[in-house]
């Protein structure tokens, strides 16, 4: 390349205020979004699927699976590597009945008396169902044991549970699958709301953000992380194909913003548990 042309492309590339292509590659990934459910156990062994992630370039996950017993043994082999989240179900197919299950209350209270977390979730939930005795029970039990709340649901939901709870510290799965002018407005109207873009090709797509979504990223680029969300054995066999799409996407934005997406953000939202894991 001659001087000149690289002179150009350099001039060009502070003009996108992008990163080179390639730049992303090495950048450590936290990843918000990762289950380890138990129809995945027998074919992915826990220290395959640490290492899985790890060839990836993964250097911490919050993990939580269904049931709980998959985090518990991710988190027994990698205690470095692995936050523990804490979901509502049991087995799967409970994702729109377990707000009705008041089993889930005691399960819960069970597995805080004696395992550690950084959160509870991901669990999904419509606004209608926010104000049902489970689902404030189980909002009332972050507030007590200072967890952050992994929810998988729309804007209307997230704003339900800031009623409830106006401390609450969110992080909202998919950033609620909302447009990014909405994502904006949640993002603007509630400083303790991050979210994790996983699944979200409709804002990023064949190397190109959608709509505003580049804006609001960099706009907010202290509350966004990333997260594969290994939510079946399929995808768990996906999970190559899916980091290259959040490299890619981490390569269209500028060079600080990308390493707070990437893992900066995480780490600094699980600051507090991983203080007291020294203990
Ligand atoms: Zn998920």
């Amino acid at each position: 390349m001659s001087m000149k042309i690289l002179v150009s492309t350099l001039f060009l590339s502070m003009l996108c205020g992008t990163v080179s292509a390639s730049s992303s590659k090495d950048l450590p990934i936290f990843d918000a979004h990762i289950h380890y459910s138990h129809d995945v156990w027998d074919a992915i062994s826990p220290e395959e699927a640490i290492k899985r992630l790890k060839r990836l370039g993964v250097t911490r996950a919050m993990v939580s699976s269904t049931s709980d017993e998959g985090t518990q043994r991710l988190y027994k082999l990698a205690p470095q590597f692995v936050i523990p989240v804490l979901r509502p179900y049991r087995k799967r197919g409970t994702l729109d009945s377990w707000m009705f299950d008041e089993t889930v209350i005691p399960y819960l209270k069970e597995r805080l008396a004696n395992y550690r977390y950084a959160a509870i979730g991901e669990f999904h939930v419509k606004a209608e169902h926010i104000n049902t005795p489970v689902v404030s029970q189980l909002i009332s039990l972050a507030k007590q044991h200072e967890l952050l709340l992994h929810v998988h649901g729309d804007a209307k939901a997230v704003e339900l549970i800031y009623k409830q709870y106006p401390g609450a510290n969110i992080l909202w799965a998919h950033a609620g699958f909302e447009h990014a002018e909405r994502v904006e407005q949640m993002m603007s109207k509630y400083r303790n709301l991050w979210a994790d873009l996983s699944f979200r090709r409709d804002a990023f797509g064949n190397g190109q953000f959608i709509g505003d979504w580049r804006n609001v990223l960099i706009k907010y680029a202290e509350r966004f992380l990333l997260g594969i969300d290994t939510y079946s054995p399929q995808r768990w066999l996906q999970i190559k194909q899916v980091m290259q799409w959040q490299r890619e996407l981490l390569n269209g934005l500028p060079a600080g913003v990308a390493k707070k997406i990437a893992y900066k953000n995480g780490e600094l939202l699980i600051q507090g548990f991983a203080k007291q894991k020294v203990d």
